[in-house]
């Protein structure tokens, strides 16, 4: 999060907007919180280009809730619905839609550890819907195009939603868990086209209804007020920093340079593909795994923390969420030029005294 929008957030928990209230009071009918929700509906249209005929849903549950709620809205009635198994959270949600129906994987790239983006394939015209990962958080893997066919197109954006461009049209329903570009936890981004949501067939759960959130205006029950805030002043942030164009450009420009960094340095290697690498989760390992816990010390003790790939994984992973300047990054590259020389100087004593 950027440290201005933490203050801010502070600020509010103490005395929101003057009012003698904090944010973690006001009551949600308020006409102020209307208000809030308003504006960060509003800010997302503009900021991501989201036509009309969208609509702009405020959730509860994280994205693991969307893994069920897609198939319960969607799938019910229908043969199949069409995956791309791309890793670790793809599978999450595939695991889920098979309680309410088949599932299809038509494309994988298990066969390498989840390494690349498997070519897109022509998904069969009778699926509900085609189910994909913009970015693959653990994996480190990004898609650079989506299916295009008539199937309706349904996303996994929480690793990098306002990271980069996307047209939302060609998307049918687009979810994210707010943790990272958007705000703090506690709230779930939808987006989906109006179209769509009416095919839903009722009844469903309430709180499992896509038409339930956009009937009452994402207020059925009391919202994630304090997240849809939080998400607010990161939104009004990510405005003032020149919006979704200049943040793409400052993306590029971090991943660039610990790429080129991963590439150069003798001890590292990139564990994606090179044409699939994420811009976001920047995943990598050492040559010789043993001087993992080394590296991992020597960061720390340089004052990074979290670089610890994920569990199933192994390596290292840098996460460049747009708050992380690039000069965070630098940093990091510097260590790992560090780390490099004081390998090299420990080898040549060993040499040395071999020798
Ligand atoms: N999908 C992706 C791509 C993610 O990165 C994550 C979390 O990191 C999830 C789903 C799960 O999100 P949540 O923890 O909000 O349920």
């Amino acid at each position: 999060m950027p440290p201005i929008v933490m203050q801010q957030a502070a600020n509010a928990i103490i005395n929101w907007n003057d009012m003698g209230l904090s944010i973690l009071e006001v009551s949600h009918r308020s006409p102020e919180f209307e208000s809030v929700i308003l504006k960060a509906q509003l800010l997302i249209r503009e900021l991501l280009h989201v036509p009309d005929n969208y609509e702009i849903l405020f959730l509860q549950g994280g994205a693991s809730t969307q893994f069920s709620m897609v198939p319960m809205n969607f799938l019910n009635n229908k043969l199949y619905a069409a995956y791309l198994d791309t890793g670790y959270f793809a599978q999450k949600a595939m695991q889920e839609a098979r309680l309410f129906g088949q599932v299809q994987i038509v494309a994988s790239s298990k066969d390498k550890d989840y390494s690349y983006i498997p070519d897109l394939p022509d998904i069969p015209t009778d699926a509900a819907y085609i189910h994909c990962t913009s970015n693959n958080t653990i994996e480190g893997t990004q898609m650079n195009s989506f299916p295009e066919n008539k199937v309706p197109l349904i996303c996994d954006m929480s690793s990098d939603i306002f990271s980069r461009q996307v047209n939302i049209k060609g998307f049918d329903l687009i979810y994210a868990g707010a943790q990272k570009n958007l705000g703090p936890a506690g709230m779930t981004l939808v987006i989906a086209k109006n179209e769509f949501l009416n095919t839903i067939k009722p009844p469903l759960p309430s709180m499992s209804d896509y038409c339930v959130y956009r009937d009452n205006r994402s207020m059925y029950n009391t919202p994630p007020v304090f997240s849809i805030y939080v998400a607010l002043l990161n939104l009004i942030w990510l405005k003032d920093q020149g919006g979704i164009p200049a943040i793409e450009e400052e993306n590029s420009k971090k991943a660039k340079t610990l790429y080129q960094e991963i590439d150069r340095n003798t001890l590292f290697y990139g564990t994606a593909t090179t044409a699939h690498r994420s811009r976001m989760n920047i995943t990598f390992k050492l040559y010789d795994a043993a001087l993992e816990d080394d590296f991992l010390k020597f960061t720390a003790k340089n004052g990074i923390v979290g670089i610890k790939g994920y569990r199933t994984v192994g390596g290292f992973r840098a996460s460049l969420y747009n708050a992380l300047p690039l000069s965070s990054v630098k940093y990091l590259v510097k260590l790992m030029q560090d780390f490099e020389k004081e390998k090299k100087a420990d080898h040549f004593d060993l040499e040395t005294v071999n020798y």
